[in-house]
């Protein structure tokens, strides 16, 4: 589907991950604006906040991707 090279065994594991986080990032914000919308008050900071770290996590799964790629070669 990405491309036609089959990653290695470490990289396909770090793909998964990257994509399952980012999964969860985006149902997270859909429920957080839902959240955000029924609450109409300040406590919305708290849930960006948490959007802010389910953000950092995808983050982190991608910079693993790059550093194992540019350490590996694939
Ligand atoms: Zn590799």
């Amino acid at each position: 589907m990405f491309s036609l090279k089959t990653p290695c065994e470490e990289k396909a594991r770090l793909l998964r991950r990257h994509a399952a986080a980012e999964a969860d990032y985006h149902r997270a914000i859909h429920v957080l604006s839902l959240a955000i919308q029924t609450l109409k008050k300040p406590d919305g900071y708290v849930l960006e906040d948490f959007a802010e770290s389910a953000k950092k996590i995808v983050e982190g799964a991608w910079d693993d991707l790059e550093r194992h790629t540019s350490e590996h070669g694939c």
